[in-house]
């Protein structure tokens, strides 16, 4: 695999030669064909795949039909009756091995995910750091998570009763091309774990990342029936998927999740649904200045502002405002903007024409109704096709698109605030619920003002990752931010049936012989009134 820069960063960054030698945005021809052999594709159709970084074809990818997604199933199946036979200590081992692997193979990674996203190198890292822990987590705790559990029987000594944890069977994972790597494969892992097999649909403009993880599930021990990867876009893939599954696992807009919800309520299986967000960072007036603007810029323009939970709002106190504003911009203007998969660019390229479409559109509509631009502000095709400058607006209004709408893409809006009440407010604005984020030197006040914020993530003094990178912690969005939670246990809970086993021993649940229906219901009456008196739930 080879890759080279181009140039013309914002300010210019550094420039390693003997990490990018200068030949073309490339992979090689014979990497390719090992990562989509996977593919499933009997009618042999394929489609040019292109890099945003410099709109150069990376190679063909065959497309799976929809019959190929039905025998997909119809493997899945049979690999998951025999996995889930498989005990969870060995399981977890596979999970183990993964987590090195990725590790092992990091740089590989990496570059595959800056080819085909476009994103800067440290952003695609995060991924690769992210999956290594949700595979070090899941390897070290889906044992305990799915342990048959006893619980309180109906009369203490007669009933028996145990909560098993049964897989769901075989499981969809429909994911998006921000973050191609992780969120591919983050909620595959305690599918697995939980006994389960996975057919996955990784967004078309980024599957050979999606291939990559599979290649290292089989790497790691697990049968290769156990994860497929269908090839094609949504709309297609989505319905043979949508008809074999017995549960859906989505990431994506919100507009697709809920055609998602609906196709599952017609059948009657559970999903999982991680949506957009237009999230807030909440600046308090005895925040740290400079780490705010710290965070700003990282919480603002990660993978180029197209990260679900980036900041997209930030309402900054009267007393700190100007002082912020002054350190955010000027750290703005200091990021380097480049064409190159190396380490030393802070921003990489939009995606996609559509992506650039959509934040020009945002743009020229808030300048059009009175917003200004404090830094960025510009398409930059002499990077690349769709390089788009760290943009920062001031006097936003509701009538503007980008006042309530996601734009996922480096623009944001900064609003200046009073009180905070009025901050909490403004901030819970709107119909989504995703993350959010509070600066302040006082945490216990930044974790109160938290409960207040309709968002399923808050992170205190940093913009994402305390919550994200947490992996005990559920992660997943309130309102239309989406349904259920990735990470944890709730994260692998949702790939189980929760099945009680009542045993009831000695006597029925009936008048003993003899004793008339009368006479057990007074006797059930005293002994409801004593279980209670004894403190019994
Ligand atoms: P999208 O909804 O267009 O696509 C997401 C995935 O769904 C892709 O794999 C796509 O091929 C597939 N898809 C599209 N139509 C489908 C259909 N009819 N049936 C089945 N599958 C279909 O989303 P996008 O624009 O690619 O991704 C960006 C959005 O995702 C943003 O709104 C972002 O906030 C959100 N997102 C959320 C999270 C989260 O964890 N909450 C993470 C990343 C991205």
């Amino acid at each position: 695999m080879t890759a080279s820069p181009a140039s013309g960063p914002l300010t210019e960054g550094p420039h390693d030669p003997e990490h990018d030698p200068g030949a073309s945005y490339a992979l090689e021809r014979s990497y390719v064909t090992q990562l989509t052999a996977r593919i499933p594709s009997t009618g042999g159709r394929t489609v040019d795949h292109v890099s945003p970084i410099s709109g150069q074809p990376l190679g063909s990818i065959p497309q799976s039909e929809p019959a190929d997604v039905e025998q997909a199933f119809v493997r899945a199946r049979a690999a998951q009756r025999a996995w889930a036979t498989v005990p969870v200590a060995q399981r977890q081992e596979m999970l183990l091995r993964l987590h090195d692997l990725i590790l092992s193979r990091r740089e590989e990674i990496c570059e595959l995910i800056c080819l085909e996203s476009g994103k800067a190198r440290k952003d695609a890292f995060l991924e690769v750091a992210h999956l290594a822990m949700t595979a070090r987590y899941y390897g070290r705790t889906s044992a305990a998570h799915l342990r048959t559990q006893r619980l309180p029987g109906m009369f203490p000594g007669l009933t028996h009763v145990e909560l098993n944890r049964v897989p769901k069977g075989v499981v969809g994972i429909i994911s998006p091309w921000n973050y191609p790597f992780t969120l591919a494969l983050c909620d595959g892992i305690p599918a697995l774990a939980a006994g389960n097999a996975v057919i996955s649909k990784p967004d078309a403009q980024t599957i050979l990342t999606g291939l990559i993880g599979a290649e290292l599930m089989e790497q790691a021990g697990f049968p290769r029936d156990l994860w497929q990867v269908m090839s094609g876009p949504g709309a297609d893939i989505g319905t043979p998927m949508m008809a074999g599954a017995d549960y859906i696992c989505f990431t994506g807009s919100t507009k697709t999740g809920k055609l998602i919800a609906a196709q599952c309520a017609e059948r009657l299986i559970g999903c999982s649904l991680e949506l957009g967000g237009k999230n807030a960072m909440l600046v308090l007036r005895d925040a740290a200045v400079e780490r705010a603007a710290e965070g700003a810029v990282r919480g603002s323009f990660s993978n180029s502002g197209q990260l679900c939970i980036s900041m997209e709002r930030i309402f900054v106190a009267d007393q700190v405002y100007d002082r912020f504003v002054e350190r955010f911009v000027a750290r703005t203007k200091a990021m380097s903007l480049g064409a190159s998969t190396s380490w030393e660019v802070d921003m990489g390229t939009l995606i996609s024409q559509d992506q650039l479409d959509t934040v020009e559109a945002h743009l020229a509509d808030a300048v059009a109704k009175g917003a200004t631009v404090l830094t960025g502000g510009k398409h930059r095709p002499d990077l690349g096709p769709y390089y788009f400058e760290p943009t920062v607006l001031e006097g936003v209004t509701p009538d503007m698109t980008c006042f309530g709408t996601e734009t996922f893409g480096p623009l944001v809006s900064l609003y200046r605030f009073q009180d905070e009440s009025e901050a909490i407010k403004r901030a819970n604005d709107g119909s989504y619920g995703l993350n959010a984020s509070v600066y302040s030197r006082d945490g216990a006040r930044a974790r109160a003002m938290a409960r207040h914020l309709k968002a399923g993530t808050v992170n205190v003094n940093e913009p994402f990752g305390a919550a994200f990178g947490s992996l005990a912690a559920p992660m997943g969005g309130m309102r239309e931010s989406g349904l259920g939670r990735r990470q944890g246990a709730e994260g692998i809970w949702r790939y189980t049936e929760a099945q009680s086993v009542g045993t009831q021993r000695l006597l029925p649940i009936t008048p003993p012989l003899g004793l008339s229906e009368e006479k057990y219901a007074a006797i059930m009456t005293t002994s409801l009134r004593l279980l209670k008196k004894l403190g019994r739930a």
